[in-house]
C-alpha cells in the first residue's frame, strides 16, 4: 500500500449493457456538431471541430437525480451520443478511428449556459460552464460487438414526457471517426476516454423536479431528474 496521504477516489465507472463496469478516464466533448444547433446559438457551422472537457467525476450513472448545480440561472440540456474508447492510440486516421470504439452510450452535457454567455463574450474558458459537478448523466454502455457502429438513428430528449430536442446521428457534421482523427491529432486517446459529440437542436433550460430522458434509436436511454 503507497503511502497516500488520503485515500485515492475509487474510479468514476459506468455499466456496461452485458455486465462489467467501464471505468472512465476523461471526458472530452464536440463543441457545435449538428447544423441546425450551430445556427440556433448564432454561430458558422464551417468552422473545424473544438473540443472540450468535463472531469471524469462529473459523470452521473443509474438514473441517479442530478442536484440543480449553483451560480446559474440557465441550466440547459444537450442530449448526445457518448463514444467509449477502448484501445489507446494518437494520431488516429478516420479510416481506423472505429476501431478504436468499444461502444457507445447517451450522455447530456449539461451546461450553466448564462455562465458559458458570459465566457464566450470575456473570451475565458468553459470549464465552469459545462465540466461543473454532476454535468454528465450517463446511461448504459451497449458494446459495439453487439449494436456495431450506428451512424444513423433518431436522438431525441425528453423533459417531463415532452419531446425538446429532435434530429438524427445521420446529421452530425463530423462523424464519430473524424471526431476521434481530429482529437486523437491533438491528444493521445486511451481506453476509458469518452468522447460526447454534440447535440441537435432544441437546447433549453430546466428546473428543479424536471425528468429528462435522452434516447437514441439503437443505442439506449439516459434519465435524470433534477433536484
Ligand atoms: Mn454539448
Amino acid at each position: 500500500m503507497a503511502d497516500f496521504l488520503f485515500e485515492p477516489p475509487a474510479p468514476v465507472s459506468i455499466p456496461i449493457a452485458r455486465g462489467g463496469l467501464f471505468a472512465v478516464r476523461r471526458v472530452y466533448c464536440v463543441g457545435r456538431n449538428y447544423a441546425e444547433h450551430i445556427r440556433e446559438m448564432g454561430n458558422d457551422e464551417r468552422e473545424p471541430p473544438f473540443f472540450f472537457a468535463k472531469p471524469a467525476d462529473a459523470v452521473v450513472v443509474g438514473g441517479a437525480a442530478m442536484p440543480y448545480p449553483p451560480q446559474t440561472g440557465d441550466l440547459q440540456h444537450e442530449v448526445e451520443l457518448v463514444v467509449a474508447i477502448g484501445r489507446d492510440g494518437a494520431g488516429i486516421a478516420p479510416g481506423q478511428a472505429l476501431d478504436h470504439v468499444y461502444g457507445y452510450a447517451v450522455g447530456l452535457d449539461m451546461t450553466r449556459r448564462d455562465l458559458q454567455g458570459a465566457a464566450k463574450k470575456a473570451g475565458r474558458p468553459w470549464e465552469m460552464a459545462k465540466g461543473f459537478d454532476h454535468s454528465a448523466p450517463i446511461g448504459t454502455i451497449e458494446p459495439a460487438s453487439a449494436i456495431g457502429h450506428p451512424g444513423r438513428g433518431a436522438i431525441t430528449l425528453r423533459v417531463n414526457g415532452d419531446v425538446r430536442q429532435q434530429g438524427d446521428l445521420a446529421e452530425q457534421i463530423w462523424t464519430v471517426g473524424e471526431a476521434i482523427a481530429h482529437l486523437s491529432g491533438l491528444v493521445t486517446l486511451r481506453a476509458g476516454d469518452l468522447i460526447m459529440t454534440g447535440t441537435p437542436a432544441g437546447v433549453g433550460a430546466v428546473v428543479r423536479g424536471d425528468v429528462l430522458e435522452g434516447s437514441i434509436e439503437g443505442i439506449g436511454t439516459v434519465r435524470t431528474t433534477i433536484r
